[in-house]
């Protein structure tokens, strides 16, 4: 048998294993996850208003069924099984862990109450344990969201829409019930450059025309009339269409709804103000845009903001003994090989970009050299695989979840869902086990 264990149930995770455990003959495929719930940022990242783009779960579903593949929720590799543990036990490890810790904004009074990382912030609206217990100060009536991307047009638009409209979304009834009782008016979304390089897309921005209790809103002077003739044609297009959708919200006076979406450019935070320890504005620089890229103008202004939301990318986490490279926040690797026997695709191998598809793109890149490599080097077939890490899990306490188990948490969450809702997510690691008794 060839043992192959896959670190992270997230896209990247989901794609690999499907490719080895169709095309490596005698091949067991462990998938393991530090959470009990598969699925990676589908579940936990992905707005929970965009129920559509969950749908890609289904063929997840698919491969875990597969009698070649298990789910192993529930454990931790770096602590609760250590990385050479994991080699010794397998003859490929492919390490899919994602990214989603926050980078720091780097201003001055980042660390107040107040400020959030979106990773932490998009986490607790998602129920993902990591951030149940976070209760963000939402008593603002400004909230600043800094970042151009649609992680940024994601977050705003949760804030901005009314509990109605998220009737039909997975967001937790703990945040959905945070958002709809704060008083909130204003909301400004900030990018450092301008349009032209923003990285958020049509779709995504397009949806703040039709909501009910906001109104977006973005200064003219911003909207360039032509574009510079170095950009790659294949970008021009997404960049004409998105200023079109701008043009559009230059027209909204802003006044005829209680909430307004400012969509701000060229400026970068420059400090957090403070006040009795909490936030009570923030300082920004105008920036000039030239070759596109953003130059500080030394002229500065300020916004009434009470919370401050940072969307400005994301690094892994480094896992004992597993190579990485700190200076990129990535697992170290040449074209998804780490060392022998090991590999690495996803978010944590190239860096926090690319939607869901992209991982499908790197994931069969990086599954076809394990194939190659496994044809060019057959495994001597010494490797114990899971019968290895059960034993030590068991001498270690560690509540395992098979897939089976996590079907029973995921039918829990279904069945307690208030009407027109599709889930009730359990947000704490305790309360998803208690299902299982
Ligand atoms: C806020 C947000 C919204 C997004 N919205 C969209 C969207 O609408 N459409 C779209 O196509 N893409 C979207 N994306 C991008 C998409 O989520 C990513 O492309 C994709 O999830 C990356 O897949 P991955 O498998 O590399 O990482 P992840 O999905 O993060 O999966 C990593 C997995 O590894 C597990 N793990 C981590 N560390 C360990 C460990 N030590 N031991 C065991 N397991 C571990 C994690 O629990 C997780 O399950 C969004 C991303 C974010 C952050």
């Amino acid at each position: 048998m060839i043992n192959i264990a896959i670190v992270g149930s997230g896209p990247s995770g989901c794609y690999i294993a499907d490719l080895l455990s169709k095309k490596v003959a005698g091949s067991q495929v462990d998938i393991y996850d530090r959470l009990p719930t598969p699925f990676g940022l589908v579940r936990a990242g992905v707005a929970p208003d965009h129920q559509g783009t969950k749908n890609i779960i289904r063929q997840f579903e698919r491969t875990f069924s597969r009698d070649n593949v298990s789910f192993v929720g529930n454990v931790n590799i770096g602590s609760d099984i250590s990385y050479q543990e994991l080699k010794d036990s397998y003859d490929v490890v492919a390490i899919t862990i994602g990214a989603l810790t926050d980078r720091n904004l780097g201003i001055p009074g980042e660390d107040l109450q107040g400020v959030y990382g979106s990773g932490e912030f998009v986490a607790w609206y998602n129920g993902h344990p990591d951030q149940s217990e976070l209760n963000p100060d939402l008593n603002s009536q400004g909230i600043a969201i800094i970042g151009n991307g649609n992680v940024a047009l994601d977050i705003a638009r949760l804030l901005a829409k009314t509990a109605a409209e998220m009737g039909s979304s997975d967001i937790t009834s703990e945040a959905a019930n945070a958002i709809d009782s704060a008083p909130i008016t204003d909301i400004y979304m900030i990018g450092r450059r301008s349009p032209v390089e923003a990285s958020f897309t049509n779709a995504e921005l397009s949806e703040f025309a039709d909501l009910e209790r906001c109104a977006a809103l973005v200064d003219p002077a911003h909207l360039v009339t032509s574009l510079p003739d170095t950009l790659d044609p294949k970008d021009v297009k997404a960049i004409e269409k998105n200023l079109e959708t701008l043009r559009g919200y230059a027209e909204n006076s802003g006044q005829d709804k209680p909430v307004r979406l400012h969509l701000m450019f060229c400026a970068s935070p420059t400090a957090v103000i403070e006040a009795d320890g909490k936030v009570a504005g923030l300082t920004l620089e105008k920036n000039t845009i030239i070759d596109g890229r953003a130059q500080a103008s030394g002229e500065f202004f300020e916004l009434p903001v009470q919370t401050i939301i940072s969307a400005i990318g994301y690094r892994s986490e480094p896992i004992e003994g597993m190579p990485f490279d700190t200076t990129r926040g990535i697992v170290s690797n040449n074209e998804g090989l780490v060392e022998q026997g090991v590999y690495t695709s996803g978010w944590c191998k190239r860096g926090p970009q690319g939607v869901i598809p992209a991982n499908r793109a790197d994931s069969m890149a990086v599954g076809k050299q394990i194939i190659a490599n496994l044809e060019a080097n057959p495994p001597a077939g010494n490797k114990a695989g899971s019968a290895a890490i059960d034993e030590l899990l068991t001498a270690r306490n560690v509540q395992t979840v098979s897939f089976d188990q996590w079907q029973v948490i995921n039918q829990a969450e279904i069945s307690r869902a208030p009407e027109g809702k599709p889930r009730e997510k359990f947000n704490r690691i305790d309360e998803m086990l208690a299902q299982l008794n």
